[in-house]
Parts: structure tokens; C-alpha cells; sequence
């Protein structure tokens, strides 16, 4: 007997469908994003038997509960082994104060924990059946290289990058931009929700439906389920019953990871969803009615630039709302973020707080961390670091996800405290590589005539 568990549409206008169909559509049909049918937990036991278990074993129990029967174990087993291939330190700060990197894979962000997995399950399933596939993304950062190096060279399948022209730093863009092959990067000259409405559009648009298209942004469930081991490895490794983790997030892809622990077992007291000047959430927690910020504001925390989180679709589904755009006949988005349903904002007010931290509350964060302990964090992290200071949780040890490696923000890094951190060995020769990519304008049409020009 299968026991496969079946994903579900925030937008509960299709049927369910299995993990591969969900992980190869990206978006459901009616716009809303897949779910799990059911969660099956983790005990409480089996969880504490993680201390002696490293990442990948722990990797392996946590995804396989999460598609029980899918892939074969000892396919899954070494999946994970090739894609978690480097080290996840966690540092000591203070007594209850901990800082989790989650920024060594080859494209120094945690962006790495979810491509590299989704990768392999993509060319798993178009291998099978002998399909082409393109992943389109929208990028305000790390998505987009993170995705690029997890698919160069893949066989059976297309990348293509969109990132907004001004609001990547020249790392980023370099990472995205040197790889060549299978590699398609687009800059818009636009804002980060621009490149994602672009990319929203093309997935309704009847003339690409012979093309194959499929999404590698946090709306895709195949990235989700991987960003929650982290949480079981952190949990594993800290002597203690309970704890409460800082997220800095943007589309709130990492922070649905976390959730999704939480919900399987992990005993998780508080999240500490730290955000940048794009503030809808703590708004939202603070006087229940939520307003987009839109434009999105522009911060240091880059990846994080985001006005309109797509998984908050998913948290407010999780807990019991119905949460969505509303569209025309055309599929366009007509008003942003509406309620069918009102979720139980009791109950989130009590697995979350939320903090907004801006810019100049970074820098001296960050300062403060490097003069204090003489560690290196950069603005992502600063964020997530700043927040949990302010949540004056002192029960219970906080863990800090930092997300990118301070290299990445060179500039930033030297400005404030006037050292040049270390690059990782990965992005050395970054300036010497030759760059090829795309500038369109934010127009749908422009990008529709530039697909048709490489895939028709
Ligand atoms: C993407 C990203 C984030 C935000 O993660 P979400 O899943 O979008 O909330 C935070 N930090 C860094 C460095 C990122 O690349």
C-alpha cells in the first residue's frame, strides 16, 4: 500500500496532487500554493535521537515524513548526501544566545539548503519521463545564484533568472551572471515584485503552456520541506527542552520551514519573524489587519526587500485563514492580500513576535558583534540578531539564522567596520569570470519575446 501524502492548493479550487506534480508545477493552477494534506509528526523521542545523528541523517528522517514513499531511501539517502556537502556551524554567543550559519554552500546563502535538494528532486522526476523543463525565478538576491548553481548542467533542464537590475549587489549579480549553459539571466528594470509578477503572469499564460515552465521561487513546496531540517539539527545540537528561533525573512520561505518543524514536533517556543522596513507582518500581528508595503522598501537586507510575502498564503492557510490576491478574468492581480477567511491570529500571537529593523539599527548591530565577540555578521543576519535582542526572550535559548556569508556584502562589511572579510573559496574568482545576461524592460511583453527568442 502507497502512503503517499498528497498536497493540497491554499486557493482550494483544484484536486490535490502528488509531491512530483506539485514540485514540477510550482504554482497550483488557481494560483494558490501547495500544502500537505497531512503532517505526520515526529516523536518526541525519535527527535531526541537526532543528537547522535548528523545533517544528512537527520535530513533524511525529516523529508522522508514529509514525502513517505516517493523517492527510494537509498535514492533520497544519497540525494541528500551530494547536496549537503559542507559544514553548518553554530556559535556560542552568550548563555542563551546562539548564531546558526547557514551560509556555506557554494553560493554562500541558505538558499543553498533548498535549491541544491529541489534540483536533484527535479531532475529525479523529468529524468523518469524524459521531459524538458524550465525553472523560471524571480530573484531580489540569493535565490537566483543558489538556483543557477544547483541546476548548471543539468540535463533535461533550463534556467531562467529574473533579478532587478539596481537592487542586486555586483557579487550577486556576478554569481548569476558567469555560469553560461543552461543559465538564463534576465535583469528587469524593475523592483524585485516586478520580476515576480512577471514570472506569476507567464505561469497563467496559455501560448508558454507547451513549454514546460515550472517555478523555483518559495512558492515551490520542493523548497520548503528542505529548509526544515535545519530547525531539527539546531534543536539537536543545544542542550535544552525548548527554543525559540530568529528568522530574517522576506517571502517567508524559511520561516514556513520553521513552522513546519514546529508542526511536526520540534518544540519550538517562539518565532522571532525579524523583518526589514517591509513591515506588513509585524503590522499585521500588532493590529490584525494587513496592508502590503508596496513599493517594497528598499534595505541593506536585500533578500529581503519583499512588500508582499507569497508564503504568508501558507501561514495564514496553517492557521486556519484563507488568504488571497484577488484577480480578474485575466488572472491578474487586482487587490493584494485579501482575507476570505480570518485565521486565528490568538493562536499566531502566540508562536509569534515580530520585529522591523532598519538600516541604521543594523550597522550597529553589527558593529556591536564584531567589537563585543568579534564575530562577523552581515545585514540578513543583523536583522535576525537585532530582533532577538528586542524580544527579551530570556527563558529559553534564541537561535539566530544568519543567512549569508558577510563576503557577499563586502562593501557594507568594510564600511562599518572597516575590515575586508574573507571570501569564501567559492566566490575567489567571481571578478575574473566573463558576464553574460539580458536587460529587458518591466514589461511582460518584452520578457514573452525574449523566451520565444531562446526556446522557440
Ligand atoms: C532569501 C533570503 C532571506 C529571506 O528568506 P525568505 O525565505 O524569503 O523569507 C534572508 N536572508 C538571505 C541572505 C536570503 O537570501
Amino acid at each position: 500500500m502507497k502512503k503517499e501524502i498528497l498536497f493540497y492548493s491554499t486557493n482550494k479550487s483544484c484536486p490535490p496532487v502528488p509531491f512530483s506534480v506539485a514540485l514540477l508545477q510550482g504554482q497550483a493552477p488557481d494560483y494558490g500554493l501547495y500544502m500537505p494534506e497531512k503532517i505526520k509528526k515526529i516523536s518526541g523521542e525519535e527527535i531526541l535521537s537526532f543528537k547522535n545523528k548528523s545533517y544528512q541523517q537527520i535530513a533524511f528522517e525529516v523529508i522522508k515524513n514529509f514525502i513517505p514513499d516517493v523517492i527510494p531511501d537509498d535514492k533520497l539517502f544519497s540525494m541528500i548526501k551530494e547536496a549537503y556537502n559542507f559544514t553548518i556551524p553554530i556559535e556560542h554567543i552568550t548563555e542563551n544566545f546562539y548564531i546558526i550559519r547557514l551560509d556555506r554552500g557554494p553560493t554562500a546563502s541558505f538558499k543553498d539548503f533548498a535549491a541544491r535538494l529541489m534540483a536533484r528532486f527535479m531532475e529525479y522526476f523529468t529524468s523518469m519521463n524524459d521531459k524538458h523543463l524550465i525553472v523560471l525565478v524571480a530573484t531580489s538576491g540569493d535565490t537566483g545564484s543558489a538556483i543557477a548553481n544547483a541546476f548548471l548542467h543539468m540535463k533535461n533542464i533550463d534556467v531562467v533568472i529574473l533579478f532587478p537590475k539596481d537592487e542586486v549587489t555586483e557579487k550577486q549579480r556576478k554569481q548569476m551572471t558567469t555560469l553560461d549553459y543552461n543559465i538564463h539571466p534576465i535583469a528587469i528594470k524593475g523592483k524585485f515584485d516586478d520580476c515576480q509578477a512577471i514570472i506569476k503572469k507567464a505561469f497563467n499564460d496559455q501560448n508558454f503552456k507547451n513549454l514546460n515552465l515550472t517555478s523555483a521561487n518559495s512558492i515551490n513546496i520542493g523548497r520548503l520541506i528542505p529548509q526544515s531540517v535545519y530547525y531539527f539539527y539546531a534543536y539537536s545540537r543545544i542542550d535544552s527542552k525548548k527554543i525559540n528561533f530568529s528568522v530574517p525573512s522576506g517571502n517567508f520561505g524559511n520561516l514556513m520551514g520553521g513552522v513546519l518543524a514546529k508542526k511536526t514536533g520540534l518544540p519550538v517556543n517562539k518565532f522571532i519573524v525579524a523583518v526589514n522596513k517591509n513591515d506588513e507582518f509585524p503590522g499585521f500581528l500588532k493590529t490584525g489587519r494587513y496592508s502590503p508595503v508596496v513599493p517594497s522598501k528598499k534595505c541593506s537586507s536585500n533578500a529581503m526587500n519583499v512588500g508582499h510575502p507569497s508564503n504568508l498564503a501558507r501561514l495564514m492557510d496553517l492557521y486556519g485563514g484563507w488568504f488571497l490576491d484577488v484577480r480578474d478574468e485575466y488572472g491578474n492581480v487586482i487587490k493584494k492580500g485579501v482575507f476570505k477567511k480570518y485565521p486565528d491570529i490568538k493562536k499566531m500571537r502566540k508562536d509569534f513576535i515580530s520585529f522591523s529593523i532598519n538600516d541604521t539599527e543594523v550597522d550597529n548591530v553589527i558593529k556591536k558583534y564584531y567589537e563585543q565577540y568579534n564575530i562577523i555578521i552581515e545585514p540578513h543576519g543583523a536583522v535576525a540578531v537585532a530582533s532577538a535582542e528586542k524580544s527579551n526572550i530570556k527563558e529559553q535559548p534564541i537561535i539566530c539564522l544568519e543567512t549569508a556569508d558577510p563576503a557577499k556584502f563586502s562593501e557594507k562589511i568594510e564600511e562599518i567596520l572597516h575590515i575586508k572579510p574573507e571570501f569564501p573559496k567559492s566566490m575567489e574568482k567571481l571578478d575574473t569570470k566573463k558576464e553574460k545576461f539580458e536587460i529587458i524592460p518591466n514589461r511582460y511583453e518584452k520578457f514573452k519575446e525574449f523566451i520565444k527568442s531562446i526556446f522557440t
